[in-house]
């Protein structure tokens, strides 16, 4: 496969001239941006030294906005019109979140299909909430660098589906910037970490931010970062260890139903306090909630633990599945790059030394090597770069396909191919003087379109009447760098075609893909049956319909038995068809093939004997 030249067409910068570009690493609990200057990326700090912004934004009086510290202050006094954690919730419907939007203290508007908080300051999406943080971002930059900004590489969990990817690329449009690329986390690391130490073989990121976990095998060799797996789970992040803490102080203070106020105010104190035990043996959580009570605890770090091993287990899971999928063992992976600010943890570092059997690697900070990674691909991508530029690799999460005749799918792009990728492939009418064809893209491992998942639907028209199976529609299945999804269908006589760009209208979650996987696995066997059945129903369907065409058109040309033998025939097909096995299906296919022989050969006699009348010997 050809690899993918990062370096825009027509983006060389000229000589001396340097485009002010920036990488940004949009989180779920902060967000940094970060430049490459005189040569080596550092993330810009506010103008009271800060790196990281707080990713909340409260909607104030007058429409005034506050984002970042500001803004994460007031979440304890004003919770309904401060919103943080907007990326778990981008490019997701109402409906996705189900039991997660329980905890989660906003006014949700009524609509299933589309996330709305109710503000002061109206409806606002996952969308204005991004965008604010990115004007946020955008604004330190350009008043840091001094001028206006050429670009952004924002970066995404490896596995943000379309609507996600769309959704953030829609927020930093709403920002006012211009998005040179979004890139997946994992590999802005990756960025990061090979550039200093020029590492080559495999390596596995192991990212747990604030709201996600991210785990990717990485091959990097002579400048190249192939990205061969990825795995995680975008539901699983430092939050639930807030969390869990959060629910044990309910325990343990006897407390229960606590207003939004006292909710926000003992979640801010949880984070605090885990965030203690990273380099405190103990810790004490005090607060008098607004109707009196109290709360008054002293948690050791050995209970922290123990109260969120599991937690650090189930990221183990999708380890272990991301190194089966890249078809390598834990042995050969040479370094373990730790991403995002909950690996600071003792419990999680040591998990994670275990199972790879290797101390990993940290010594670029956690927070920060993600937005460092990808202001250095947005300075090349901005043509300042122009030495040893570096070739990128993503990998699709699930395969990509259509639905063809009979329910069955057809698969172009398998998983885990490498991003970008074009296939394309042929396909033709089944039914005679067919004029349209419905191409549905659906997304999964399993051999029926009903256990996968519909992406999109679109129809190609103006196909020229032919008879079936002659018409040629090439459909064309394209993946962008971005991960984004384009699928065209081109009928070639004629040169009719359609096209859609692939925004699903939910997303899909890590653990839905991780089932989906799981099934695939589970069902394969009932699967290829299910398949087998299928396409013998799809050849059956075709060969009754040509012979009950043929019976009305030339029948008169079988005596009664002759007929009757036929029409057997049909009947025990169709019968097979409902309910019979492949086998029994084809079994039956045959038998009317057997049946038909005869008549097929009248047919042939007599369609010879129209050709030639009134024909004679010269003009034959
Ligand atoms: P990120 O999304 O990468 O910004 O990670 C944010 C998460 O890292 C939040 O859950 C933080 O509470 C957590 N975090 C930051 N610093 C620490 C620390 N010293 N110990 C434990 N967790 C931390």
């Amino acid at each position: 496969m050809a690899l993918l030249q990062i370096a825009e067409p027509g983006m060389s910068a000229a000589p001396h001239q340097h485009r002010l570009a920036v990488g940004i690493d949009l989180g779920t609990t902060n967000s940094l941006v970060a430049t490459v200057k005189s040569g080596s990326a550092a993330c810009i700090a506010d103008e009271q030294g800060r790196v990281t912004l707080p990713s909340v934004v409260r909607y104030c009086e007058e429409a005034r906005t506050e984002t970042g510290y500001d803004a994460l202050k007031a979440q304890k006094i004003d919770p309904l019109n401060t919103i943080s954690s907007a990326k778990r919730l981008i490019g997701r419907t109402l409906a996705d979140l189900k039991q997660d939007s329980h905890y989660l203290p906003y006014r949700f508007g009524s609509n299933e299909r589309i996330i709305e908080m109710q503000t002061r300051q109206g409806a606002k999406t996952p969308i204005d909430v991004s965008a604010e943080i990115l004007r946020a971002l955008k604004t330190r930059a350009e008043n840091a660098l001094g001028g206006e900004l050429t670009g952004a590489v924002i970066t995404v969990p490896a596995y943000f589906d379309d609507a996600q990817r769309q959704a953030t690329k829609d927020a930093a449009r709403l920002a006012g910037l211009n998005v040179l690329r979004l890139l997946n986390e994992p590999t802005a690391a990756a960025i990061a970490y090979g550039l200093d130490n020029a590492s080559e073989g495999t390596f596995v990121v192991y990212d747990l931010g604030g709201g996600t976990f991210d785990v990717s095998v990485l091959q990097l060799s002579k400048g190249l970062f192939e990205v061969k797996a990825t795995g995680g789970n975008s539901a699983l992040g430092g939050d639930d260890f807030d969390h869990r803490l959060f629910c044990h102080l309910l325990e343990q203070n006897k407390l229960s139903q606590l207003n939004e106020q006292d909710s926000q105010l003992l979640l801010s104190l949880a984070r605090a306090a885990k965030e203690a035990l990273t380099t405190d043996n103990s810790t004490t959580i005090q607060a008098a909630l607004s109707d009196g009570r109290k709360v008054d605890s002293t948690i050791t770090r050995q209970e922290f633990q123990n109260l969120t091993q599991h937690l650090v287990a189930k990221t183990i899971e999708p380890v272990k599945q991301a190194l089966k999928d890249a078809g390598v063992t834990k042995a050969a992976i040479k370094g373990v790059i730790m991403v995002g600010g909950a690996t600071r943890m003792p419990h999680v570092q040591q998990a994670v030394a275990t199972y790879f059997g290797q101390t990993p690697l940290n010594n670029l900070n956690p927070d920060e090597v993600v937005a460092l990674g990808a202001a250095m691909q947005a300075n090349v991508l901005a043509g300042n770069k122009n030495d040893g530029e570096w070739l990128l690799l993503d990998v699709t999460p699930l395969s990509l396909g259509l639905e063809t005749y009979g329910g069955l799918v057809e698969k172009i792009i398998p998983r885990n191919s490498t991003l970008p990728t074009a296939r394309a492939q042929e396909f033709t009418t089944f039914k005679d003087g067919q004029t349209a064809m419905t191409i549905h893209v659906v997304q999964g491992e399993r051999e029926l379109v009903a256990d996968c998942r519909s992406l999109a639907k679109f129809t190609l028209r103006g196909i020229p009447p032919m008879v079936a199976g002659a018409a040629r529609i090439r459909v064309t299945f394209q993946v962008d760098a971005d991960g984004l999804l384009s699928v065209s269908a081109r009928e070639q006589s004629t040169g009719v075609q359609a096209q859609i760009e692939v925004k699903p209208s939910y997303g899909l979650d890590d653990e839905t893909i991780t089932r989906m996987l799981k099934e695939s696995m589970a069902n394969a066997s009932d699967d290829m049956a299910a398949r087998a059945r299928a396409e013998a129903v799809v050849e059956a369907e075709g060969l009754t319909a040509a012979v009950k065409a043929a019976l009305e058109l030339d029948g008169d040309l079988l005596d009664e038995n002759g007929l009757h033998a036929v029409q057997t025939a049909v009947a025990e097909l169709e019968n097979q068809m409902q309910t019979g096995s492949a086998e029994a299906i084809r079994a039956a296919v045959s038998a009317l093939g057997h049946a038909t022989d005869d008549f097929a050969a009248k047919r042939m006699n007599r369609n010879i004997q129209r050709a030639l009348a009134g024909k004679n010997v010269e003009e034959l």
